[in-house]
């Protein structure tokens, strides 16, 4: 079964959002150097190699823009649909990471 909204706390979260494309609007005031254009035109945060949007701090696991954000992470609500289908499709995704590395390993 789903989480419940009440289960949900960005505390007690990897930034499981800050993994999704975020497109910037017109009106967001991000750093230029976090900012990258897609082939078909919008303009977005960038994101590292694992995925991460660059803005997120990882030691502390949060965003290091946060008083700048755009909009569209603004909007983002903690325990919506949205939030819980995105972690719920983390954790399956972590799942099914971690028995692979089991299989890796040599049998004695
Ligand atoms: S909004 Fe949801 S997915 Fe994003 S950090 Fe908070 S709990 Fe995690
Ligand atoms: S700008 Fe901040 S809140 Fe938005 S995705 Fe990046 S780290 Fe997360």
């Amino acid at each position: 079964m789903g989480e419940k909204r009440s289960e949900v706390s960005c505390s007690r979260c990897d930034a499981v959002c800050c993994r999704l494309t975020v497109v910037l609007m017109p009106e967001d005031n991000v750093p230029r150097h976090m900012v990258e254009r897609l082939v078909d035109g919008p303009e977005v945060m960038a994101r590292d190699e694992e995925g991460w949007c660059v803005a997120v701090d990882h030691s502390r696991m949060c965003c290091s823009i946060y008083d700048q954000r755009p909009g569209v992470c603004r909007k983002f609500a903690m325990g919506s649909a949205y939030c819980r289908s995105e972690r719920a499709a983390y954790r399956e995704m972590q799942a099914q990471a971690i028995p692979l590395a089991l299989i890796d390993e040599p049998r004695r």
